[in-house]
């Protein structure tokens, strides 16, 4: 599904150079590399503050724990999501309440939103899916008028940026109050190994999520709040450093490889290719299409030497580990549709027309010939 040996291959001199300069220093926690990483990612997001730490799931629950929201606080998010955030809210004794998602672009339905509001609502999170925002400038409106914190889980669209109505774009993680994000090596700017970050425009937050990353001490050993230990390393550091410099060229490739599937892969009856929201640029990371006969369709590819995945075979709602909160089939069907109706196909910084010329042709003879 990526290729993260061709990448490697082709910065691998930088990147090991940055390494040994981390070892020979020793500065392997906190050190030069990781200041300098957060800054260049809040300068990217033109915000004042960045908060690097151990991976995206980690930004969320920080990001949650610094909004100071009381056990029982009800917070809205997709059902149709990687369940990272969905368990932040719920380890920190907050109630995930879901929101079905939007037929073209598989984001948070805006127009189902209000309906979920009670007085217990405190924060929405919004997950930008596969590379694409979600419809904000909705989202802030009802936040704004039902005082709601929004986060925005960014780990899948970094770089996307979000065309406002009066002609403004800004940039995906920077919207609302607060926005998180994943280097999980498979995600467009990728570590090698764990690491996340933590957006904000706000002072005051920003100081609240540093000292909760590190065990809740803005002293040396006094710890005015309860917090967690959460770091992203040096050498992780290092590698983003060097990364972050061809993000937009990665990013290019991204798009590229989009347009070349759209084209070969449209006429296809069986096919709903990716909708591109106006509201939004795309940085694919991935290209999900919703596809008839799935599990054939997987086959056929695997036996042509195609990988492809299914991003997520289940909903948040009927997850076992969220049956106390006794949702059932049904609440919530574009989510439980997708879910067994979505396919992604191979997309990265590498990918070439020629590959993607395979794929589409291989896909066309299965719904020609199937
Ligand atoms: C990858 C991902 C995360 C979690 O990131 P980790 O670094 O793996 O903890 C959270 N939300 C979404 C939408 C993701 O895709």
């Amino acid at each position: 599904m990526v290729d993260l040996k061709g990448q490697f291959s082709s910065i691998e001199k930088e990147v090991m150079e940055r390494i040994q300069s981390v070892i020979s220093t020793a500065s392997f926690i906190q050190g030069q590399e990781v200041k300098s990483f957060e800054t260049a990612l809040a300068d990217l997001g033109h915000v004042d503050f960045c908060i690097s730490c151990a991976n995206g799931t980690d930004a969320l629950q920080l990001s949650l724990m610094a909004l100071d929201l009381k056990p029982g606080d009800e917070v809205l998010v997709p059902a149709f999501t990687y369940i990272a955030p969905v368990e932040a809210i719920a380890l920190l004794q907050l109630k995930p309440v879901f929101i079905d998602v939007d037929a073209e672009t598989f984001n948070m339905d805006t127009d189902k939103i209000e309906a979920a509001i009670t007085d217990r609502t405190k924060a929405i999170i919004v997950v930008h899916l596969y590379g694409q925002c979600a419809h904000m400038e909705k989202v802030l409106s009802l936040a704004s008028l039902h005082g709601l914190y929004i986060i925005e889980d960014n780990a899948q669209s970094i770089e996307s940026e979000y065309l406002l109505s009066n002609g403004l774009s800004i940039k995906a993680g920077t919207i609302g109050d607060i926005g998180t994000t994943s280097f999980f090596p498979s995600k467009n700017l990728g570590a090698y190994g764990d690491g996340g970050a933590v957006l904000t425009k706000d002072e005051k937050w920003a100081k609240t999520i540093r000292a909760m990353a590190n065990h809740g001490q803005e002293e040396k050993y006094i710890h005015h709040t309860i917090g967690i230990n959460s770091r992203l390393d040096s050498i992780q550091a290092a590698i983003l450093n060097v990364k972050l410099k061809y993000l937009t060229l990665y990013t290019a490739t991204r798009q590229r490889a989009a347009a070349l599937y759209d084209e070969q892969l449209k006429g296809i009856a069986e096919l709903q290719l990716p909708f591109r929201a106006p509201y939004s640029t795309h940085v694919f990371h991935q290209y999900t299409i919703k596809v008839t006969r799935r599990n054939e369709l997987q086959q056929y590819l695997i036996g042509k030497g195609i990988a492809s995945m299914i991003y997520y075979p289940f909903p948040a709602h009927l997850q076992p580990a969220y049956s106390y909160l006794n949702y059932k089939k049904g609440d919530f069907p574009m989510a439980e549709n997708l879910c067994d109706q979505v396919l992604s196909l191979p997309i990265h910084s590498e990918s070439n027309e020629e590959d993607i010329s395979y794929i589409c042709q291989t896909i066309r003879a299965f719904y020609q010939h199937g």
